[in-house]
């Protein structure tokens, strides 16, 4: 009688962009996670808890909590069109 034999699997991949990160780096206040370092006037770390940093040059880091779910601007381009209340 044959031995029931499961295929065996290949070894699972993760595919994540959280790779190894070259050059400086930005780490969370909040949360000690570590992040590329914002570009002068570039884009918004945007960490996980809900925290953008956003580097205005000079080293001048400003900071913004926007929550993913009712913290959206919304005005600019990351306000995405929605239910309007009135
Ligand atoms: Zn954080």
């Amino acid at each position: 009688m044959a031995t029931h034999r499961p295929a065996v699997s290949p070894p699972a991949i993760t595919y994540t962009d959280a790779g190894k990160i070259n050059g400086p780096t930005f780490t969370c206040p909040r949360c000690e996670r570590v992040y590329p370092y914002p570009h002068d006037h570039g884009a918004p770390v945007r960490c996980e808890c809900g925290w953008w940093y956003t580097n205005l040059g000079h080293g001048r880091i400003i900071e913004e909590f926007r929550p993913r779910i009712g913290g959206a601007g919304t005005k600019g381009p990351e306000a995405a069109a929605g239910p309007r209340s009135s």
